[in-house]
């Protein structure tokens, strides 16, 4: 990928320098108030990063060690840089949208999660898995002096705002950044997730993320 002026390096978890367009958010729009933004996915990031980017310095965090298998991970993970390679590419004049990588925490997410393999979607598996991600990135985004965090989590249907408000306003109250409290699906924001999908020709994945939910979702087809 090709260095921007003016952009700090970050390493991601493969140890590989990323420049250029992953932080040039942060680096070019200094008016603008910063954002770590949580991505679970390529699919659920266009809807909340075309609504954020107008108005915030916008840098999206990939941190998803909840998906369990290695292969589905990087798939999504290099679907989601098609999509702001292209978005970035759409919007040059206006702004940039930054990409920083997590680790991928697998073991850790498996050693906590294996003991509630059986709870349904929606359950204790869920809210631990949340707060995992959520958690890192508050952390993250209290690291690197930025204004707000959130996640694109809340634009899926599936998903409890409530629950993720709560975890984000706990977290705020622990690293002092602040929780941007928006329900990514209000105003057809998964509606509009899909439309932008087919548009940049995004894989959409059919189950959420760890294998407990896939193997689940697999024997209630059988
Ligand atoms: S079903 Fe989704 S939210 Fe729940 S634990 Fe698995 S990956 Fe996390």
């Amino acid at each position: 990928m090709k260095k921007a002026d003016g952009c700090i390096p970050f390493v991601n978890s493969e140890g590989s320098l990323i420049y250029g367009s992953e932080i040039a958010g942060i680096a070019l729009m200094p008016e603008k108030p910063s954002v770590l933004l949580h991505a679970c996915c390529g699919p659920c990031s266009t809807s909340c990063v075309e609504r954020l980017a107008p108005d915030y310095a916008v840098t999206v965090y990939y941190y998803n060690p909840n998906i369990t298998d290695r292969e589905e991970y990087y798939l999504r993970r290099d679907t989601l840089l098609q999509f702001l390679n292209a978005f970035n590419e759409d919007h040059k004049e206006s702004f940039t949208v930054g990409y920083l990588e997590g680790a991928y925490d697998r073991e850790k997410y498996l050693d906590k999660a294996t003991a509630l393999a059986d709870e349904p979607e929606g359950g204790k598996r869920c809210d631990l898995c949340f707060a995992m991600r959520l958690a890192e990135t508050a952390r993250k985004a209290a690291e690197m002096e930025m204004e707000y965090f959130t996640t694109t989590m809340s634009v899926s249907p599936h998903k409890n705002y409530d629950k993720i408000k709560e975890l984000g306003l706990m977290l705020q109250e622990e690293t002092g950044v602040k929780f941007l409290d928006i329900d990514f699906k209000k105003k057809n924001g998964f509606g509009r997730s899909v439309e932008l999908s087919k548009k940049y020709g995004l894989y959409r994945q059919n189950f959420c993320g760890c294998d407990f939910a896939r193997y689940a979702q697999n024997d209630r087809q059988k």
